[in-house]
This record gives C-alpha cells, sequence and structure tokens, in this order.
C-alpha cells in the first residue's frame, strides 16, 4: 500500500483539530472537514494556539508555524476528501451520523482510501458494513489531548485487512505515537475500563460520598492518575461520556453500565466540561 500523504478529517471539534494538527506537523497534506465554518474557524485558531504553545516550549521552530499550517485546507463538504489517502472521522459518537458519512466517503473517496474512525465506543465492524469496502475500514482511536498522548488504539472490525492495520500501524509510528491493538468490541479496551470508573465517580458524587474535589483528589493521591475523573470527564466532554455508555450499557446490556442519573442531567442542561465553560468545575475564568 502506497504511503499515506493526503488526510482528510471529518469533524473538527475536540478530537479533530488535535487529529488534523498532528497529521499536519508531520507532513501530511490535510483537509479538515466540519458541517459549519464556525467549528472550522475555532479550529485552526486552536491549532495555531497549540503550535505556539510548542514552539515556546522549544518543540517546534517558530518559524515553521505558517508552513504546518498552510498544510490545513477547511472545507464544509465531504466532497472535498476526493484526493484522501486515508480518512480519519471525528464527528459525533452516533452510530447513525458516522454511517452516513461512511457511505458517503465510500462513495465519494478512491478505491485504496482506508476510512478509519475514532469512534470511542461504535463498532467498526457495522460502520465497515455501512461501505463497500469494510477491508479498508478500521478503528484509529486517538487520546485527548491528541497532540500530547502517545496511544492509538487500532481496532480492526470482523473484515478489516492485513494491509489496513499495517499501514494504520505505520502511520502511527510516524506520527510519533505507539499502535496497540484491541479487538471491536464495545468501548474497546480505553472506553470500557475508564467511562465506567468516571460514571461511578459521578453516582459518588450524586449520592455524596465525597465533594467533587476529594473525589479528584483521592483518585489522584491515591491511584497515581494525573487527573481525577470528574476533571477527566469535564476534558472529554460529558456528552461524549454519555453517549459511550449509552453504547456500552445498550451493546453489553449489563445495568453496571447504566448511566448515572446525574451526567444525564448536566447533559441536559449543556454543562459539557471545558468546550462549554461549566462541566463538573468551572472554566469560564480561565
Ligand atoms: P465534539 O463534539 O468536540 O466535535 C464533533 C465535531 O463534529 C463538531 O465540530 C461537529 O460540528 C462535527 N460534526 C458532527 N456531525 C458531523 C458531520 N455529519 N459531518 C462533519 N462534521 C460533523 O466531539 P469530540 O470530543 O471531538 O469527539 C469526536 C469523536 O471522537 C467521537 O466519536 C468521540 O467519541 C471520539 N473521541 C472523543 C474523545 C474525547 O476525549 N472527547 C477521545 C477519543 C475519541
Amino acid at each position: 500500500m502506497a504511503a499515506i500523504q493526503n488526510v482528510a478529517v471529518i469533524g473538527c471539534g475536540t478530537m479533530g483539530n488535535g487529529i488534523a494538527q498532528v497529521m499536519a506537523v508531520n507532513g501530511k497534506q490535510v483537509t479538515a472537514v466540519d458541517l459549519n465554518e464556525d467549528a472550522l474557524a475555532r479550529a485552526l485558531a486552536s491549532i495555531e494556539k497549540s503550535l505556539g504553545r510548542m514552539a515556546k516550549k522549544g518543540k517546534l521552530d517558530e518559524g515553521e508555524i505558517p508552513t504546518i499550517m498552510g498544510r490545513i485546507k477547511t472545507s464544509t463538504s465531504l466532497e472535498d476528501t476526493a484526493n484522501a489517502d486515508l480518512v480519519v472521522e471525528a464527528a459525533a459518537e452516533d452510530e447513525g451520523i458516522k454511517a452516513r458519512i461512511f457511505a458517503d466517503l465510500d462513495r465519494i473517496t478512491p478505491e485504496h482510501t482506508i476510512l478509519s474512525s475514532n469512534t470511542s465506543s461504535i463498532s467498526i465492524t457495522r460502520l465497515g458494513a455501512a461501505t463497500s469496502r469494510p477491508d479498508r475500514v478500521i478503528g484509529m482511536h486517538f487520546m485527548n489531548p491528541v497532540p500530547v498522548m502517545k496511544l492509538v488504539e487500532v481496532i480492526r472490525g470482523l473484515d478489516t485487512s492485513d494491509a489496513t492495520t499495517d499501514a494504520v500501524n505505520a502511520l502511527s509510528a510516524d506520527l510519533g505515537k505507539t499502535a496497540v491493538p484491541a479487538n471491536d468490541f464495545p468501548g474497546f479496551v480505553s472506553n470500557r475500563i475508564l467511562m465506567p470508573m468516571i460514571n461511578e465517580a459521578v453516582f459518588c458524587l450524586m449520592e455524596g460520598v465525597a465533594s467533587r474535589e476529594s473525589i479528584d483528589d483521592i483518585m489522584k493521591l491515591g491511584m497515581a492518575h494525573p487527573m481525577g475523573p470528574l476533571a477527566l470527564a469535564d476534558l472529554v466532554g460529558l456528552d461524549i461520556c454519555l453517549d459511550i455508555m449509552e453504547v456500552l450499557h445498550g451493546q453489553l446490556g449489563d445495568s453496571k453500565y447504566r448511566p448515572c442519573p446525574l451526567l444525564r442531567k448536566m447533559v441536559a442542561a449543556g454543562h459539557l466540561g471545558r468546550k462549554t465553560g461549566r462541566g463538573f468545575y468551572d472554566y469560564e475564568a480561565a
């Protein structure tokens, strides 16, 4: 399989803009697609800010920033993915939305294009089945924040080929990441373990087991976690956490995965964490 040079990123929120950044820093030509211009403008601003921070820390030459930014084109149309060697889909965690995007990408992109999803929990096999090329559909699960975190959890669907897996593993190494394989089960490994822990932390808060600060401090100081689960939920996005719990609960059918009512309430109120300025903590003043 030829080297991957042109990459399209679909959905430029928390994850998409980090993925676009890492691709562009590593010399890929990027087409960033989102439904609305505002999200794309925010993504470009956030990438430029993040590159500026890297330059200040000496991880990047300041002079390279315009070249890196010049590698990223934006679009509100999926049709602009027609020259992609690889697509990374990072749109909403909703199977209907993702399946429609995959069916469209299957029509628009050339035959060799690998269609990958950054999904946290949705079946790669079912996304593959929405296309005529399930052998070239794979999960490429980056972690948040993408420029910092080393892991790419690589998920093979039932029909994903060895060639596709090899190409995605090689690309991950190219990006300075470590690819680790997981099989196609709801939530894979990362979110099968992480999300029930976050959900349980929300139950602890709801039931008054401890304050939000105590819950986070106990997990940081006692378990050597770099962040407490409630602060981590705010970073991930409470809507994303709820979507993942719904997938685990629906697909695995065990009541231990039921989403905490307080998590549902926060999402219903629009308190989604850092991205809306308010979650378990307030970020407006930050
Ligand atoms: P987000 O809500 O921050 O961003 C999603 C973006 O997708 C939005 O800008 C939205 O406008 C866009 N979008 C929605 N439907 C679209 C469509 N049909 N076409 C094009 N763009 C569309 O979400 P996020 O946190 O970046 O999550 C994106 C994906 O990454 C989800 O599948 C999520 O489960 C996964 N993920 C999230 C995290 C995390 O920590 N937030 C970590 C790993 C994986």
